[in-house]
């Protein structure tokens, strides 16, 4: 496991144009002044602006990547959808799937697990970074669920991937996106802590995924999130559209 190595990644979301590259280039600035910090910034972006991004921003220290992509290796017949190749040969080096906006549960045409399952093993084929997004609703958390819910979506989602060192398991409340409710510490330390366990039990080569916690993250409860025993950075949605928001988290997180 990378120890003090922190992930910062951005979720833009269906957010930005060519101009927001400037957003990228002010925390890259700030990242350039402040070399210590251990940290690793991704940029997860709109597909229309992963060729512009990954092409200016070679070379420095902020990484590319996209927010879903089809399950398929090969092109077919799958109009407006884009798959991993595609997405690799265009720049992006790291994507998000099974995020909970685009599960099932939210769309009427969703993700299943089967589908996550498919999209993570196309991905690692293509040789990108898999930022796997598990959590459970609000009425789940109600019901005490949370464990079940989570043991679910990673042993369907993780179901015969070999290449775990390639997987971000990223743990994003579906009550906590874009709401400002986060965990409470308490029930946060037990979560990442069981999710942890699970892999343990159920993988080889465990100890080489990364676990990164995502939901209304910003720069007032980030002392609080960082101070979670096992949490290896962050998956930050709205506050990543701004430079200020974006590097005021980081600052934070190393205060
Ligand atoms: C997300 O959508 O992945 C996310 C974490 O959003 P927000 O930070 O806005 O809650």
């Amino acid at each position: 496991m990378t120890n003090n190595l922190k992930y910062f990644i951005g979720n833009w979301k269906m957010f930005g144009d060519f101009s927001s590259l400037k957003i990228i280039n002010n925390v890259k600035f700030h990242i350039n002044k402040t070399k210590s910090k251990k940290s690793r910034i991704v940029f997860c972006v709109p597909s229309t602006l992963i060729r512009h991004f990954s092409s200016k921003l070679k070379n420095s220290n902020i990484i590319i990547g996209a927010q879903n992509c089809h399950f398929s290796d090969d092109y077919g017949p799958y109009t407006g959808s884009i798959n991993s190749k595609m997405i690799k040969r265009a720049g992006a080096k790291y994507v998000i799937l099974g995020h909970s906006e685009n599960r099932i549960q939210k769309l009427h045409n969703g993700d299943t697990d089967f589908l996550i399952n498919k999209k993570i093993k196309s991905a690692i084929k293509n040789n990108l970074n898999v930022i796997f997004c598990i959590g459970e609703t609000f009425k789940e958390r109600k019901k005490n669920l949370t464990n079940k819910i989570l043991s679910g979506q990673i042993n369907k989602g993780l179901h015969s991937v070999k290449n775990l060192n390639k997987v971000i398991i990223a743990y994003e409340p579906v009550w906590s996106i874009g709401t400002g409710m986060i965990p409470k510490h308490n029930e946060l330390n037990k979560t990442i802590l069981f999710i942890r366990r699970k892999l343990s039990k159920s993988f080889k080569n465990k100890n080489s995924v990364k676990i990164i916690y995502g939901g209304s993250v910003n720069s007032k409860n980030i002392h609080k999130l960082v101070a979670i025993k096992g949490i290896n950075g962050f998956l930050i949605g709205g506050a990543s559209q701004s430079a200020k928001n974006f590097i005021d988290i980081i600052k934070n997180c190393y205060k």
